[in-house]
């Protein structure tokens, strides 16, 4: 790739230059990022994504990676993640917000109006883009179920607004991920239900996570998709493979799903240790396991 050079509208755009990404990411990997932009709003989103577009520089949207294993040798070009455009905003019955909020959060303001339905949500620690791209869900719901519309930027530059029905969700996937379209803000309907009746349950699911998930460590949450009538943390138990360990990526003893970073992890070692599991539950149950977790970057 040519050198960058930044002509000066990028001045007034907050961004960091080879930023080391195991500074960002959930799970403390990552090699250095060219650029790390963090956009206030749309015209700066834009104003990022032609300029990439018209000099051939890659252009990679993150949330928090909360889900994204980076690799060692880093991402080239732009990484812009959407987190200062965060604002939410209720409206009877619907919540809307931006693309960089806080999942978290949103259910959290959910809860004060006593809207219910993002219940399942209180505890992924992505954001909005970031869940409405990647169909995050928990406790047998999931972001298809809630949302309503989003606003995108398309590949051809263009801000359009897609209904749920147009974003061809599935289990942990959607167009917009497919199509590496950027999510700019969503729209969430709800339901009026009963504060205290909300709040319990997202206690309950809080407490849920606290006892089973080893949330001392970093990790990217469940490593692998849940395949048709196993679950993986009982498939990965079965094989005894809780504490495999390559150098400090370990497989969880508390939940046999999560793959930890006990201390300096490398992404060589995570993705090792994520081969070597697939590879030991197919020999032993013949089920190929799939990733729900992303890997980008470089080696
Ligand atoms: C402890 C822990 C628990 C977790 N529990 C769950 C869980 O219960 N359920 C669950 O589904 N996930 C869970 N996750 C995974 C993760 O939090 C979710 O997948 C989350 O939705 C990812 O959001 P993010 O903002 O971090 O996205 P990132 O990890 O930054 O990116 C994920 C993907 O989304 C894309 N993306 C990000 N922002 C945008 C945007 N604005 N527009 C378009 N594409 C975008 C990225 O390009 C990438 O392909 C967990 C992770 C951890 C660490």
């Amino acid at each position: 790739m040519t050198k960058i050079i930044l002509d000066e509208k990028f001045q007034k755009i907050f961004h960091y230059k080879d930023y080391p990404m195991k500074d960002f990411a959930y799970l403390r990997i990552g090699g250095k990022a060219d650029y790390l932009f963090f956009p206030k709003d749309y015209d700066e989103v834009i104003t990022i994504y032609n300029f990439s577009k018209e000099n051939n520089i890659p252009f990679t949207i993150v949330g928090n990676c909360s889900n994204l294993i980076i690799r060692d040798g880093g991402i080239r070009g732009f990484v812009v993640s959407l987190k200062k455009l965060n604002k939410i905003n209720v409206n009877d019955n619907e919540l809307t917000t931006q693309a960089g909020a806080q999942l978290i959060w949103a259910s959290f303001i959910a809860l004060k109006h006593s809207l219910s339905g993002l219940e399942f949500a209180c505890g992924i620690p992505g954001t909005i883009g970031g869940a409405v791209a990647m169909n995050a869900g928990a406790y047998d719901s999931e972001i298809k179920d809630v949302l309503k519309s989003c606003e995108v930027l398309t590949n051809e530059g263009k801000i359009v607004t897609k209904t749920k029905e147009e974003l061809d969700y599935s289990y942990r996937s959607s167009s917009i991920l497919k199509n590496k379209e950027i999510v700019l803000s969503a729209t969430f309907s709800l339901q009026k239900g009963n504060y205290q009746e909300i709040k319990d349950k997202m206690l309950e699911l809080t407490k849920k996570r606290l006892e089973k998930q080893p949330l001392e460590y970093p990790s990217c949450g469940s490593v692998f998709k849940r395949p048709k009538g196993y679950y993986v943390g009982k498939l990965i138990q079965d094989a005894k493979l809780q504490g495999l360990r390559i150098g400090d990526a370990m497989v969880s003893t508390k939940h046999a799903g999560f793959i930890i970073n006990t201390n300096k992890a490398t992404a060589k070692d995570y993705i090792s240790l994520i081969n070597l599991i697939r590879k030991k539950i197919y020999d032993e149950f013949n089920i190929l396991l799939e990733q729900e977790v992303l890997i980008i970057g470089e080696e």
